[in-house]
Order: C-alpha cells, then sequence, then structure tokens
C-alpha cells in the first residue's frame, strides 16, 4: 500500500514538474525522463536551471509569389518587379528566437 502511495506521488510530482517545465516554455521531455529517473528533484533542479528561449514576434513582409521575406516596407516585391511583376508585399509576423 506504501509503495503504490509512493509511486503515485513520485509520478504525481514528475507531471507537475513536466507541466512547469512547459509553462515555462523549456524544453519539458527532458524534465519528464529526469524526473522519472533521477527522481523528481532532479527534474525540479533542471527546471530551476535552464532558461527559456525568448521568442518574439518581428514583422517581416511577404511576397505570396516567390515567398521572399523582406525586413523593410516596400510597395513591390524587387524580385518580382524585375521579371515583370508587380506583387504587392504583405506584412506577417514571423517568430525570431
Ligand atoms: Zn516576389
Amino acid at each position: 500500500m506504501d509503495l503504490i502511495l509512493f509511486i503515485s506521488f513520485y509520478l504525481l510530482f514528475t507531471l507537475l514538474i513536466t507541466y512547469l517545465s512547459y509553462k515555462k516554455q523549456i524544453s519539458w521531455l527532458p524534465t519528464l525522463i529526469i524526473s522519472l529517473i533521477f527522481t523528481p528533484v532532479a527534474g525540479f533542479i533542471r527546471y530551476q536551471s535552464v532558461k527559456p528561449i525568448k521568442v518574439y514576434k518581428e514583422a517581416r513582409y511577404k511576397c505570396r509569389r516567390c515567398n521572399f521575406y523582406f525586413t523593410d516596407y516596400k510597395e513591390y516585391c524587387p524580385n518580382c518587379e524585375k521579371e515583370g511583376h508587380k506583387i504587392p508585399l504583405r506584412k506577417v509576423y514571423v517568430d525570431m528566437t
């Protein structure tokens, strides 16, 4: 009975730390593996020590014809304009790390 209780708590803390890692936006799979093998305490140490990767959005101007991204705003795609097509650029937000 005590063993079942111990395993239940073990798994509960493992899942809790895995969930915290997921919320912190760090890779949660190594946390899960570390917690299962080296106890949730080790998983918690990993959770505390790993810094999340900062993801931020940046505006880009995308051409829908050649799929090229431009950092500066232009009314028409310069690549396609050389080939005789006037393609207006569309503003998109891309994930930057
Ligand atoms: Zn283009």
